[in-house]
């Protein structure tokens, strides 16, 4: 167990018993006059007329390391002025306003902007490809996009036929109109009032529609709605332990549910000042935005992480880290290996956390008031109830045995919930039985009450009667010295149904041979037994990963079968 640093913050099981969901929202304001929850009013207006107007809201990092401060009194004109433009272009409630931009300040401006006027905000990833841009727009019925004019004439322009729906497209860096459909952003903004009052919102209200990060299948489409602030809020506090002086950097793009639920919302919400970098990783780049922002609160992901640890850098040595105090980290399973990096680069360990676009926000955590059990994703969060079932057809139990592996299962209602997957109810109503949602992951509960990640449902292995999970596996090969990523995936066999293949990206400077191979097996089967070690081993120089940074492992077994690819639109190239 790693002993955290820190505590500064309550005990975590007096929480739990001390916790209500109906006391953490009298830290939320509500609309004036008791007309709902809005979350751009409580991420932003409500400081911006209170003590926090002058307050630095978002931090934005150029490519070439200059810094442009936003306050949270001009992020409410901004986003004032973006939802009257709105008003003035015909756009309603429930509408929905998509960004195909990289992490610049309009992004933001909009996102804030639709939410003030009930519009329902829909981020696409600024590398996206022409075909699943406009397949995403043609999925939402997205009636405005805002993007650049590059983007617009490489992703848009040739397929305006085929979306009839989209009224507008605002161009960022156009200062004139192109014709009545293609606008210019600076010219619409500048004639608008910075007044802007939010219509009356329900929490049930649509907010904002996500798509998945495709790593099992075609990416759904997860509606979310205004109450999610609530749980943004909760999270900020009890997960990233928000305090008001903190500089807390996100590294997700908000193309993913992650970078808008943290990257933009939870920080705000809780008045903290955001970092937001224009460019992409760069393992120096990123000690160096560590150091200069004096970011205390970093929340990111294994694959990151991953690659910050196959660095021959001692980032403490080279640059003041002193300002940072807590590192978290979602995404994918984070090895045991990578929370003791974490903890000896650092002196804090990394905090793994799960939670997934249909949640909405962070369900089960390690925090900084627990021991953190290295290679667990931690406790389920104060107010949600989380539990491991057998599910099947026709049949659903709840498991209360620890140690027993099952579908991880959580208890309907928490405020972040999605409502909805676009355009299909069927799909959704089968994510429920009665009162819980099934999130195709399997995890065990240990008796302490940590869980840990098995793998996706999907994933599974079945060798010779035993259950496998990748991550199991995967793990004991990330242990091997030589051995910098893994992927494991089930390839069909007469005999034992499934034998366990491996794919290895070794670490700098180790060739890949037949010694290093026989010696990572004679590892694995030490480690795990002859039943679940690898019996193929195949060294690759990279793994097929999704933009936002998963290993694709349906496609590695779809390219070992030589079965069809399937949807490739968040593969990362
Ligand atoms: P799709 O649903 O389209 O296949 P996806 O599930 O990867 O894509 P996301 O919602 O972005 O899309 O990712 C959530 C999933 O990521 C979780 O269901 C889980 O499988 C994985 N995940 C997230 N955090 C963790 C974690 N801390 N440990 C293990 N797995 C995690
Ligand atoms: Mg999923």
């Amino acid at each position: 167990m790693v002993t955290p640093a820190t505590d500064n913050f309550t005990n975590h099981p007096l929480l739990h018993t001390a916790f209500s969901w109906e006391n953490e929202r009298k830290n939320l304001n509500g609309l004036p006059d008791g007309h709902g929850l809005n979350i751009a009013y409580e991420a932003v207006d409500r400081h911006a007329n209170g003590a926090l107007g002058h307050h630095v809201a978002l931090q934005w990092i150029r490519k070439d390391y200059s810094v442009v401060e936003f306050t949270y009194l001009d992020l409410k004109h901004l986003s004032s002025k973006f939802a009257n433009a709105l008003t003035a272009l015909g756009i309603s409630k429930g509408d929905i306003v998509c960004t195909l931009l990289g992490r610049i300040p309009e992004l933001y401006t909009v996102a804030l902007g639709a939410l003030k006027k009930t519009a329902v905000y829909c981020p696409l990833f600024s590398v996206f490809g022409p075909e699943p841009v406009v397949q995403r727009l043609i999925r939402g019925k997205a009636k405005i996009v805002v993007t650049t004019l590059g983007q617009y004439e490489a992703k848009i322009k040739p397929s305006l036929g085929r979306l009839p729906d989209l009224r507008h497209v605002l161009i960022i860096d156009t200062p004139e109109n192109i014709d009545d459909q293609i606008l210019s952003y600076p010219q619409l903004m500048q004639k608008m009032s910075i007044a802007f009052t939010i219509p009356p919102t329900s929490p049930d209200d649509a907010a904002l529609l996500h798509f998945t990060s495709g790593t099992t299948g075609m990416p759904k489409g997860a509606i979310h709605v205004h109450g999610a602030v609530l749980m943004h809020y909760v999270t900020g506090k009890y997960v990233l332990d928000f305090q008001p002086t903190d500089v807390f950097w996100c590294t997700a793009d908000p193309g993913w549910v992650t970078g808008t639920s943290y990257g933009l919302i939870a920080p705000l919400v809780s008045g903290i000042t955001n970092v937001v970098d224009e460019d992409e990783f760069d393992a120096l780049r990123w000690y160096r935005i560590l150091e200069q922002q004096k970011v205390s609160v970093w929340y990111t992901s294994p694959t990151a992480i991953r690659r910050l640890m196959r660095m021959a850098i001692k980032p403490t040595e080279q640059y003041h880290l002193r300002s940072l105090k807590l590192i978290a980290s979602v995404g994918e399973p984070l090895h045991a290996e990578a929370v003791q990096w974490g903890q000896k680069t650092f002196g804090v360990p990394v905090l793994d956390n799960w939670w997934q676009t249909e949640t909405g926000g962070i369900m089960i955590a390690n925090s900084v008031s627990m021991e953190v059990k290295p290679g667990s994703m931690g406790k389920p969060l104060p107010g949600i109830d989380v539990a491991i079932a057998d599910v099947s057809e026709n049949d659903f139990q709840l498991t209360t045995q620890p140690g027993v592996s099952g579908n991880l299962v959580i208890r309907k209602g928490w405020p972040s919930m999605f409502r909805a997957y676009l355009h299909d109810e069927a799909r959704y109503k089968k994510c429920f039985r009665g009162d819980w949602y099934i999130t195709g992951d399997l995890c065990k509960r240990d008796a302490d009450g940590y869980f840990w990640f098995v793998g996706r449902a999907d994933d599974i292995i079945k060798t010779s009667g035993h259950m496998v999970g990748p991550f199991e596996v995967e793990s004991a090969l990330m242990h091997h010295s030589c051995v910098a990523e893994a992927a494991v995936i089930g390839k069909p066999d007469p005999l034992i149904g499934e034998i366990v293949k491996a794919f290895v990206v070794l670490k700098p400077g180790i060739a890949a041979s037949e010694q290093v191979r026989l010696d990572i097996v004679a590892h694995a089967r030490k480690k795990l037994g002859p039943a679940v070690a690898p019996k193929e081993i195949s060294f690759v120089d990279s793994l097929p990963k999704t933009k936002s940074g998963k290993i694709l492992r349906r496609l590695l077994k779809a390219r070992e079968l030589g079965l069809p690819e399937g949807d490739l639109s968040t593969l990362e190239k």
